[in-house]
């Protein structure tokens, strides 16, 4: 031991000066979800499949197809569940974002959806009802 320890002064460190160093996260790391309402149908399969109830479906106008969802990072477990069950690839996750820690709990609510759809929950409007699992 005491000539590895030795030895280990002449030689360079094994471990990386992060968060000053970085690595390129690997492609399918399963980083924060995404959201992309285009295709959505409000089916809400993402929804009730999730087992730990990270996602809420949100209808606007369920006519004109307009949803949005409130995604809780804090509940996540970052199964990709709902990434596989969903059949028009509404949602995704992002590889690169996986630093996700806060002091505060503001940042691991959030909403996803077209502006004007988001403007009632965000206080400017009644929000709507919400659709239940
Ligand atoms: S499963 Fe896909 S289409 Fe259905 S509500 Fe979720 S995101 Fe929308
Ligand atoms: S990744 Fe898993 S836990 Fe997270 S929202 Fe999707 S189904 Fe729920």
């Amino acid at each position: 031991m005491l000539v590895d320890t030795l030895r280990s002064f002449f030689q360079k460190p094994v471990t990386r000066l992060y968060p000053f160093e970085r690595n390129a996260s690997p492609e399918r790391l399963r980083g924060k979800l995404h959201w992309n309402p285009d295709n959505c149908t409000g089916c809400c399969l993402c929804a009730k499949d999730c087992p730990s109830d990270a996602i809420e479906v949100i209808t606007i106008d369920k006519k004109a197809k307009k949803f949005v969802m409130r995604y809780h990072a804090d509940r996540c477990t970052y199964c990709a569940q709902c990434v596989q069950n969903c059949r028009f690839s509404c949602i995704s996750m992002a590889s690169g974002e996986w630093e996700l820690a806060s002091t505060s709990t503001e940042p691991f609510t959030v909403y996803y959806g077209n502006e004007a759809d988001l403007e009632p929950l965000l206080g400017k409007a009644p929000p709507p009802a919400v659709d239940m699992p």
